[in-house]
């Protein structure tokens, strides 16, 4: 089902005087085409879980349109909606075994829809099949895991077959291991059940590493929406450089000089279409290469071998933050006793960024 939202807004008024509303959800206008993972990313508070709501049906919106297919369902309940939803802490029935659990959403169906107690009871194994639960029917959510636990809630969302799955911090609850399982078992299951599906999270590398799309928001606001390595590779402002990316990208104070960048006084690149003005200069971890008559000087902190890859730390004095981060191949051996860093940038690895509104100023590498 393709989901397509014309100029949502969530305004939530303010009940203190002399403070602003909270605008949770600013004009979103996105078309989120059938049958797609999609990611909704930002830091907390920015509105993802406001965002659902509204989808969902839980919430009523200020402003604007929520379509399903060709069909207005802005005004519908959440019921009439045909959505399943899936919340961080689960929200099962304690006292219900998981069968009653996965069960509990047919019970209510009213005249031709009503089902019998044998076929609510096949829905439901399917249902558990299909995230392998099967064995555990019986049980009280008290008796399982955390991640068997969430595996129920999502038989329980899915049971209905509804036309869009709703994930509200589905891994936030669990250890790293089994988030990183879940995640997995997530993808194969909405692959397998080709629902639309939007996943809430604030870890970017749980939105990157199973969506078909991520959209990344900011105070309401969706700043870029793509598929997960195009908007790693193209970020449209320093918001999002910076917000995907393990290491965080590392940002410099710089400027744009007679068509040459420079990070303190040393120029590390040639542009050919940049107007001299100051700029953000932004390198992603992997875009340092260790040449010793590299433009970028660094002192070097530590260099730590972490099987495959090296990580290199160093300091400079234009660095924006505390340690510059660059991962090279463990082929290139840099001796932890080297005092200087010399650094080549790859030059598809370097955003600028508009020193006062950190949008991306695009270039052409100067020859
Ligand atoms: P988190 O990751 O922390 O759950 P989020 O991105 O899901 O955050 P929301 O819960 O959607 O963010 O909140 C967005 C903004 O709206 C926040 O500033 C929040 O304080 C505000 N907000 C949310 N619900 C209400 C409400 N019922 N009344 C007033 N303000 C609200």
């Amino acid at each position: 089902m393709k989901i397509i939202l014309k100029n949502l807004t969530k305004i939530f008024p303010n009940r203190t005087k002399g403070k602003a509303d909270v605008v949770a959800v600013n004009d979103f206008d996105i078309e989120i085409p059938d049958g797609y993972l999609v990611g909704l990313l930002g830091p907390s508070g920015c509105g993802k879980s406001t965002a659902l709501n509204l989808i969902s049906g839980l919430l009523e919106p200020t402003s604007g349109q929520i379509f399903f297919g060709d069909d207005d369902v802005t005004k519908l309940s959440p019921e009439s909606r045909g959505v399943g939803m899936v919340f961080q802490n689960y929200a099962l029935y304690p006292h219900l075994t998981v069968r009653q659990n996965i069960v509990f959403p047919l019970e209510n169906f009213k005249g031709e829809a009503r089902l019998s107690r044998e076929e609510m009871n096949a829905k439901a194994e399917e249902a558990a099949r299909l995230v392998q639960i099967e064995g555990l029917m019986d049980r009280k959510p008290s008796e399982m895991s955390g991640g068997q636990q969430q595996r129920v809630a999502i038989a329980r969302a899915i049971v209905k077959r509804p036309k869009v799955l709703l994930l509200d911090e589905p891994l936030s609850n669990l250890d790293a291991r089994l988030r990183l399982q879940t995640r997995e078992e997530i993808r194969r299951i909405q692959k397998e059940t080709a629902i639309t599906t939007i996943f809430v999270t604030h870890d970017q590398e749980e939105a990157m590493s199973i969506s078909d799309l991520i959209i990344v928001m900011k105070d309401g606001i969706i700043n870029q929406v793509g598929k997960p390595q195009d908007v790693y590779d193209d970020p449209v402002n320093l918001f999002v450089a910076k917000f995907l990316g393990t290491p965080q990208i590392n940002t410099f104070k710089g400027r744009v000089e007679n068509g040459k960048v420079y990070i303190g006084d040393e120029a590390v690149m040639k542009v050919s279409n940049v107007p001299d003005q100051p700029v953000h200069v932004a390198i992603r971890p992997e875009g340092f290469i260790p040449e010793a008559n590299g433009p970028l000087t660094c002192h070097l902190s530590a260099v730590e071998v972490m099987g495959r890859d090296t990580s290199i730390v160093s300091t400079n004095p234009a660095f924006d933050g505390a340690e510059i981060r660059s991962i090279v191949s463990s082929d290139i051996k840099i001796p932890a006793n080297q005092k200087e860093v010399h650094f080549t940038i790859k030059p598809h690895k370097i955003f600028l960024f508009d020193w006062h509104d950190e949008k991306r100023i695009y270039f052409e590498t100067g020859k």
